[in-house]
């Protein structure tokens, strides 16, 4: 079979809004290495957009989930429980930083866990409504993409958007927006938009995924919990993409020590299987009556006992010990490369743990981004065996999300790939 026959049908048959950035078909994955269907070997730098902490098709998890398999694959929570779900949510419940009692409830996608949240927090609050930040990234499901801030590819054309949804700017020192200027902007929207005794809840992503790795200050998560806790507002942490031991903690927001009402979880918690959840302080989950949440697939089996594999694992093979280590290989690398006058283009190194990323520039004094050249890297670095993925509002940033499982020559082998491939495309444009 040919990438370019599969690449033909799939252009004849799938709408283009499902975009793909790699125009190959995959054939076979093991940890952090894929091959395609015409058995071309890649690096996966980008774990299925943040889903394979624990790397493709880890034996353990193919393990469980096969032996589940022989037992039974679907019941309906709803109509019949299992002990999977339930050891999975105490499990979490005792993982998540809240500082009071959790329950945990699951669903299949980080979109489904957003939405559920919203539910949740209204149905606590009895408010309506919702504030989220710009540049943030919830989903794509209607009420998700309104609280999405980035329009282009996301939410063009698809409005209206449910009403209540509030934006104020996330704090980006590196793009000239303080902490003050967000609080002067959430102070300007009580004023003019909507009284604080009528917020349900404030949404943010302790780092900014999508919106291109922008990590939340500290000091500002710290003032934003007593702001919502002064309003009675509710503090969601979506760490769909920060969670399950990217940053060296369980939950990115843990770093900060600020103790959010509920979190979202999604991607890495069940090791590709699909399976999102909502953990929060139980006087807030237990707000909503019987039959008010759920979905018929919501915490299938297979995935449950896939999460609580992953979360083994994770102890086991001392992934957030793992995750400082990568962490710390990348951001060394990237900086020397920084440093050195051939890449005037690389404009900022940052990362917490393994969720490391970097600006690509016109040139460093300005820090103007450079989506072109950015775009030029991750397809360079597909010629090239390695697969990256770009994110950020200016579309300028190259986000790095290996395996937290990968093998130390495949993880410097990637990262010599991003060099070779860099001096390959900057020289071109140079
Ligand atoms: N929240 C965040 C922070 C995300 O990064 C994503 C996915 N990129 C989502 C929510 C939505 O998750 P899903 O695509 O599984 O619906």
């Amino acid at each position: 079979m040919l990438n370019q026959d599969l690449l033909k049908r799939r252009t004849q048959s799938v709408p283009r809004g499902v975009a793909t950035i790699a125009p190959v078909f995959v054939a076979k994955a093991k940890n952090s290495e894929i091959w395609d269907v015409e058995g071309k070997r890649y690096i996966d730098f980008a774990g299925g957009i943040a889903v394979l902490n624990t790397g493709h098709s880890h034996p353990k998890i193919i393990d469980a989930v096969s032996k589940q398999l022989q037992n039974y694959n679907h019941t309906a929570f709803q109509v019949i429980g299992y002990e999977s779900y339930i050891t999975l949510a105490e499990k979490l419940n005792q993982l998540a930083p809240t500082g009071e009692n959790n329950k945990t409830i699951f669903f299949s996608t980080g979109a489904e866990a957003l939405e559920n949240s919203i539910k949740i927090a209204r149905a606590a609050t009895k408010r309506s409504a919702i504030i989220a930040f710009t540049g943030g990234f919830h989903g794509r499901t209607m009420m998700t993409l309104a609280m999405t801030g980035k329009i282009v590819p996301y939410k063009s054309g698809f409005g209206p958007f449910p009403a209540e949804v509030y934006h104020i700017p996330f704090p980006n020192k590196l793009h000239n927006v303080a902490e003050e200027d967000s609080f002067k902007a959430l102070e300007s929207l009580f004023k003019t938009d909507v009284e604080p005794s009528r917020v349900a809840a404030i949404v943010i992503e302790p780092i900014q995924g999508e919106g291109g790795f922008y990590i939340a200050p500290f000091n500002f998560l710290k003032q934003l919990r007593d702001l919502c806790t002064h309003y009675g507002i509710l503090l969601i942490a979506d760490e769909v993409q920060s969670g399950i031991a990217r940053t060296g903690k369980m939950f990115a927001i843990e770093h900060s020590k600020v103790k959010p009402d509920l979190i979202t979880v999604a991607k890495s918690l069940a090791g590709g299987f699909p399976l999102s959840a909502v953990v929060g302080k139980s006087k807030i989950m237990d707000q909503v009556e019987p039959g008010g949440l759920g979905g018929t697939y919501a915490g299938n089996p297979l995935a449950c006992v896939a999460g609580l594999t992953v979360l083994d694992i994770i102890q086991e093979e001392k992934l957030l010990e793992r995750a400082q280590i990568i962490g710390k290989k990348m951001t060394d690398f990237l900086n020397n490369m920084a440093q050195s006058n051939q890449f005037n283009c690389i404009g900022e190194v940052r990362g917490l743990g393994a969720m490391v990323a970097f600006e690509l520039v016109k040139d460093r004094m300005h820090n103007e981004p450079d989506s072109d050249l950015t775009k030029a890297l991750v397809s360079q670095a597909l010629k090239n065996n390695l697969i990256i993925l770009s994110c950020g509002t200016y579309g300028n940033v190259i986000r790095l999300l290996m395996p937290l499982t990968i093998q130390d020559e495949l993880l410097v082998e990637g990262l010599e790939t991003i060099k070779s491939s860099l001096e390959q495309v900057f020289n071109v444009k140079n």
